[in-house]
């Protein structure tokens, strides 16, 4: 395995997917929707809607265990589904905040699989990512915002190597 097998950008992306499922885990479903995201080389950042300032503590939680999860090599499936299945399916979790055009009749749904077979992160995403977690490499939380007015998080990262 190599880890430079894939372009950063792929791997900072499919860190956002793995961190979403950590902040879900340790912050609950209050924290399940996506607001925004971006990606810049090795540098990313995931917005969800939320309704307080995580404690370090809690910070600290999700970065352990979005490494962990990396750690764990997880699989990353992409199922090609008409919309209206992956819905019926999975429910309104494969969207974030942001909607997918009415016209877009066709989801890839990424999901990143627990080792237990369970759904770490779902979603509807046509990006491209790694086959399995351990591509990212690891991922450093740097200093998060919350912004009360707007009730967004913003939790900025960057992977390494
Ligand atoms: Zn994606």
């Amino acid at each position: 395995m190599r880890i430079n097998e894939y372009p950063d950008e792929v791997r900072t992306h499919t860190a956002l997917h793995v961190l979403k499922g950590a902040v879900v885990k340790v912050l609950g479903e209050e924290a399940m929707w996506t607001a925004s995201t971006y990606v810049c080389g090795k540098h990313g950042r995931l917005t969800v809607k939320f309704v307080r300032k995580p404690t370090p503590e809690e910070i600290r939680a999700i970065e352990e265990l979005t490494n962990e999860k990396i750690e764990e090599d997880l699989p990353i499936e992409v199922q090609v589904l008409p919309r209206d299945d992956a819905e019926k399916r999975y429910g309104n979790v494969i969207y974030d905040l942001f909607p997918v055009p009415q016209h877009v009749r066709e989801l890839h749904i990424v999901i990143v699989r627990d080792i237990d077979g369970s759904i770490w992160n779902i979603n509807a995403c046509n990006k491209q990512h790694t086959k399995s977690t351990k591509y990212i490499g690891r991922v450093r939380i740097g200093k998060v915002r919350f912004r009360r007015s707007k009730q967004l998080l913003e939790i900025p990262f960057d992977i390494e190597p």
